[in-house]
C-alpha cells in the first residue's frame, strides 16, 4: 500500500501531520493509499446521515483501464441492517468497502449515503461516519491505550477502558506488566491476530461510527476464535449500517441480505434461507464449509486473499 516512490520526506511530512492531530487510521490510509484525483468540490457541505442507508446504484469500477474489477453491482443496506458479502479471493469484495470510503472513485453508477452520493460530501465527514474493522489491524508503536484512542482523538481513560472492555480485551490488558502502557506494535509486544482486531473493535467501539465495515480476517484465526470475534460483532453491528465481508459463511447466515459476489458481479442475493434453496453457488459453499468448518473461502484453491 505504501508506494516505494513517495519521498521519504514527504512520509516525514504525513507522520508528523497525523501524530499532530491524531488523524485517525482510515486518515492515515487515505494519506498514504489516496488516488490523487480523489478531492472535495469547492462547496461541499457535510455529510448528514440519518439511518445511514447505503446504496451502490449500478456502479463499475476498475483500478487500471484495462481490468475492469466491479460490473454493473446494485445493492441496498437498509438502515441499521446488516449486508454480508461473499465470494472468493479477488472476487471484488475489499473493493466495495475502499469504494464506500471513497479511497477511489467509480467509473459509472453511483454510491449513497441517505441519499448523498459520496462524491458530493466532504471526504472528512464521510470518513468520519465509517468506521472500518479491517482484515489486518495495523498498530502504530505507542501504548496500547493509545493505539485504542485511535478511534477518537481526546478519548479520556475511562472511555478506552469503557471500550477495552466491550471490546473483552480490558482483562488481557490488566494482565500486562504495563497494563494500558504496554507499548505494541512492531518494536513492542507482539500481538496475535484476534488481540489486534480486539484492539479495532475498540477502536471503532470508540468512533461510535454510523456505519461499520468489517473485513474478515482469514487465516489468521481458527473456526472458534472468530466465532467469539463474530459475538463482539454482533454486538456492534446491532442497529447499525454494517457490511461484512465473510469468509466463514457459519457467521453471516443471519445477516439480513447476503450478496455472492463472482469475478466483480453480484450472481446470487438474498438471505441465507432463501440462497440455500435457491441450491446455487452460496448453497455449494454453503456445503463445503459445513463439511470442513475450517476452510475458509479464502483458502480455496482459487488463492490467498489480500
Ligand atoms: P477480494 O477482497 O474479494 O479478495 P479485492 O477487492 O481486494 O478482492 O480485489 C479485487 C481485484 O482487484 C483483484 O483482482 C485485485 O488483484 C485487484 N486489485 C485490488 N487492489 C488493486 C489496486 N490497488 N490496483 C490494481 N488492482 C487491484
Ligand atoms: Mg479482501
Amino acid at each position: 500500500m505504501i508506494q516505494l516512490y513517495i519521498p521519504l520526506n514527504f512520509l516525514g511530512v504525513i507522520y508528523r501531520e497525523i501524530k499532530q492531530s491524531l488523524a485517525d487510521m482510515e486518515r492515515l490510509f487515505s494519506l498514504l493509499d489516496q488516488n490523487k484525483e480523489i478531492a472535495d468540490k469547492p462547496d461541499t457541505q457535510a455529510l448528514v446521515t440519518q439511518g445511514a442507508e447505503v446504496c451502490f446504484s449500478h456502479v463499475d469500477f476498475s483500478y487500471e483501464e484495462k481490468r475492469q474489477i466491479l460490473f454493473d453491482v446494485d445493492f441496498t443496506i437498509a438502515a441499521g441492517t446488516t449486508t454480508a458479502v461473499v465470494g472468493h479471493s479477488g472476487s471484488g469484495k475489499s473493493t466495495l468497502s475502499r469504494l464506500l470510503f471513497r479511497f477511489y472513485d467509480v467509473n459509472q453508477g453511483a454510491i449513497l449515503i441517505d441519499g448523498q452520493d459520496v462524491r458530493d460530501v466532504t471526504q472528512a465527514s464521510l470518513r468520519q461516519a465509517i468506521g472500518i474493522v479491517p482484515q489486518d489491524t495495523v498498530l502504530f508503536n505507542d501504548t496500547i491505550a493509545y493505539n485504542i484512542a485511535y478511534g477518537k482523538p481526546g478519548a479520556s481513560h475511562d472511555d478506552i477502558v469503557a471500550a477495552a472492555r466491550s471490546a473483552y480485551i480490558h482483562e488481557f490488558i490488566e494482565s500486562l506488566p504495563d497494563g494500558y502502557n504496554t507499548m505494541v506494535g512492531e518494536r513492542g509486544l507482539k500481538l496475535s491476530g484476534g488481540e489486534k482486531q480486539r484492539v479495532a473493535i475498540a477502536r471503532t467501539l470508540l468512533k461510535h461510527p454510523a456505519i461499520l465495515i468489517f473485513d474478515e480476517a482469514t487465516s489468521a484465526l481458527d473456526s472458534k476464535s472468530e466465532q467469539a470475534i463474530q459475538a463482539q460483532l454482533k454486538e456492534i453491528a446491532q442497529n447499525r449500517t454494517t457490511l461484512i465481508i465473510a469468509h466463514r459463511l457459519s457467521t453471516i447466515a443471519d445477516a439480513a441480505q447476503i450478496l455472492v459476489l463472482d469475478r466483480g458481479r453480484i450472481i446470487e442475493r438474498g438471505t441465507h434461507m432463501q440462497l440455500l434453496a435457491a441450491d446455487g453457488a452460496y448453497a455449494q459453499m454453503w456445503m463445503r464449509q459445513q463439511a470442513r468448518p475450517d476452510d475458509a473461502l479464502a483458502s480455496s484453491p482459487d488463492g490467498i486473499d489480500g
